[in-house]
C-alpha cells in the first residue's frame, strides 16, 4: 500500500487516481501553478535546470514533464549550432498533460522535443540513454517511488546527473505553520479558478505525506545514486536533490 494524500491505497489505485487528478486540472494547470506559487515555481524550475549543468549536445529526460516547463528550459541549454535540441525527451504518464506540453512547447518555438507516454517506474529507454534526468514536482505522485528512482538511475550514463525538485518539509516551526496556513487556501482557489477543489486537496495532503529531505536523500542513495546533495528552497517549502550515477 502507498500514500494517496492522507489515504493508503494499492499502487495501481494511486496511479489511477493520480491520472484523474491531472485529467481534472490540465486545462488550468499552468495558471494555478502561477497563482498558488505567486510565480515562484518558474524560478525553482530554472534553478533545477541550472543544477543539471547542461551543455549543448547533452541528452536530457524530463520525467513527469507535464506542460513542458522544464523540458523547454532544458532544450534552450542543450541546443546545438543549428538551434535544435533533439536530445530532450519529455515523459509523462498522462496523455492530456503530454498533449498540453507538446502544444506549449510548440507555442514557445521549441519544436525539437520528443514526447513519450510512460510510467516512471517502467521507462521505455535503454540503459545509459541520458546524461541528465530531471523531475519537477513529479516524484510525490509516483505510485512506486523506489522503482522510479531505480529507473532514473538505470537510464543515466555513469556519472550522469539526476535532479529532483519537489515540495519538502519546512524546518522552522513558525514558517511551517505559515506555509500550512497558506496551503490551506489552495483547495478554495482550485474551486474558484479550476472549478474543482478535490485535486488541490490531494496536492496539499500529498505534500504533507511526502518524505522529508533526509528520508528522500536516503531513498535516492538506496536507488543507486552517489554524492546526493539536498538544497532547500524557500526555507524548505521545496527542495532540490541532486545525485550522480
Ligand atoms: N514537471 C511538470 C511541472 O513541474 O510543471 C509537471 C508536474 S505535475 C505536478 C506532475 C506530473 O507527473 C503530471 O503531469 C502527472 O501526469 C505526472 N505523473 C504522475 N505519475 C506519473 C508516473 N507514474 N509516471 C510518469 N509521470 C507521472
Amino acid at each position: 500500500m502507498v500514500d494517496f494524500g492522507t489515504e493508503r491505497v494499492a499502487p495501481a489505485e494511486k496511479t489511477r487516481r493520480v491520472r484523474g487528478v491531472f485529467d481534472a486540472v490540465v486545462h488550468r494547470y499552468d495558471a494555478m501553478n502561477d497563482i498558488m506559487s505567486l510565480g515562484s515555481h518558474r524560478l525553482l524550475k530554472s534553478v533545477a535546470v541550472e543544477m543539471a549543468r547542461l551543455r549543448p549536445g547533452k541528452r536530457v529526460l524530463d520525467l513527469a514533464g507535464g506542460t513542458a516547463d522544464v523540458a523547454v528550459r532544458a532544450s534552450r541549454q542543450v541546443r546545438d549550432a543549428s538551434g535544435d535540441a533533439p536530445g530532450v525527451v519529455l515523459v509523462d504518464i498522462n496523455r492530456a498533460m503530454l498533449r498540453a506540453g507538446r502544444d506549449r512547447a510548440l507555442d514557445r518555438g521549441c519544436a525539437a522535443l520528443a514526447f513519450a507516454q510512460a510510467d516512471a517506474a517502467a521507462l521505455p529507454f535503454a540503459d545509459a540513454a541520458f546524461d541528465a534526468v530531471l523531475v519537477a514536482f513529479g516524484v510525490r505522485n509516483f505510485a512506486d517511488q523506489p522503482a522510479a528512482l531505480a529507473e532514473m538511475c538505470r537510464v543515466l550514463r555513469p556519472r550522469g546527473v539526476a535532479v529532483v525538485l519537489e515540495f519538502a518539509t519546512v524546518g522552522n516551526p513558525l514558517l511551517a505553520r505559515a506555509f500550512d496556513a497558506y496551503k490551506a487556501a489552495w483547495p478554495l482557489l482550485g474551486r474558484v479558478v479550476a472549478g474543482d477543489a478535490a485535486p488541490y486537496r490531494y496536492l496539499v495532503d500529498s505534500i504533507r505525506t511526502h518524505p522529508d529531505q533526509a528520508a528522500f536523500r536516503a531513498m535516492m542513495e538506496d536507488a543507486g545514486f552517489a554524492d546526493v546533495e539536498c538544497h532547500d528552497l524557500l526555507a524548505g517549502a521545496a527542495a532540490i536533490h541532486r545525485g550522480f550515477k
